[in-house]
């Protein structure tokens, strides 16, 4: 049986605080935002959540992001940086947030 907090989860061998979050999240419903390599980037690029560490920016998310839009914000933020505001080439010029973007360096007007 899968447990269903955060101390249980995490003293699973090879489960860490991003896992642990994907399991409350999916499994349980609890309104918790794993921070993963997009939504790292994503967070710091907007100027959402800005932080050094993954933890810092989970933390700067759940603080700005309103409580009814938690559960989903995962989500949301994962495709969003992984169809949109990619690594390499963000496609900013079809961003629905670009005029909300703290990034300095939007791909506006440029040839992809
Ligand atoms: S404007 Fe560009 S950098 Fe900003 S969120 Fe959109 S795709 Fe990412």
């Amino acid at each position: 049986m899968v447990p269903k907090d955060r101390q249980s989860l995490e003293a699973l061998p090879g489960v860490g605080r991003k896992t642990a979050n994907v399991v409350m999240n999916e499994a349980f419903g609890k309104a918790t935002i794993a921070v993963d390599t997009h939504i790292f980037r994503v967070g710091n690029r907007t100027g959402l959540a800005p932080g050094k560490t993954p933890s810092e920016v989970e933390h700067q998310l759940l603080r700005r992001v309103p409580d009814k839009w938690k559960k989903g914000a995962h989500h949301w933020l994962i495709l969003h940086g992984r169809y949109i505001c990619k690594a390499r080439n963000p496609v900013c010029d079809a961003c629905l947030i670009s005029d909300f973007c703290c990034y300095n360096s939007k791909n506006i007007g440029k040839k992809l």
